[in-house]
């Protein structure tokens, strides 16, 4: 079956309906001056610490699609204890480390098409290696936590995809 869709944004058919979507750095990192961040944290794709106290890692925050097979996939980041981050750092590469219990962290991105996603509360799943953390938002009413909770249809995906593909632009708070 073809993922591709007639897209409501643009009234044009789109060969593949997007599946995931993120940003490459937690927002802390962006309120960074670019000539200060090299001096100021230490970064990757993956972890990101600011000024000795601050300390990010990268996840999934994942939607279940309703009446589809894979979910949507928020790539967000979220600010851990730097207990949680060390603990997740030591067990980067650690056959089973998926055993860990859950680490509170607070959400450190600002996703579109959402009111806003900063600071909300989260538990953060370590997965096999190799595999990005699962991100499960706090049980709240905020229209993202309910999406998390309750799942969204394949029409509510091809209108998330429409607006991250046509704008609104991203970034608002
Ligand atoms: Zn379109």
């Amino acid at each position: 079956m073809s993922s591709g869709y007639h897209c409501q944004s643009c009234g044009e058919w789109h060969a593949e309906l997007p599946r995931a979507w993120g940003v490459e750095t937690p927002l802390p990192f962006l309120l960074i001056p670019p000539e200060e961040r090299a001096v100021r944290c230490l970064w990757d794709a993956e972890t990101c610490e600011i000024d000795g106290r601050e300390f990010c890692v990268r996840g999934c925050l994942e939607i279940p699609v309703r009446d589809g097979s894979e979910p949507f996939s928020w790539g967000v980041w979220v600010s851990l204890s730097e207990r949680s981050y060390q603990r997740t750092r030591e067990l980067w590469t650690t056959p089973g480390r998926e055993q860990e219990p859950p680490f509170f962290g607070w959400l450190c991105t600002a996703l579109p098409l959402y009111p806003s996603t900063l600071s909300l509360k989260t538990l953060v799943h370590t997965r096999p290696v190799g595999k990005r953390p699962f991100v499960e938002l706090e049980a709240t009413d905020h229209p993202l936590a309910i999406e998390q909770r309750e799942g969204i249809t394949e029409a509510r995906l091809q209108e998330i995809a429409g607006a991250l593909l046509h704008g609104p632009s991203p970034g608002h708070e």
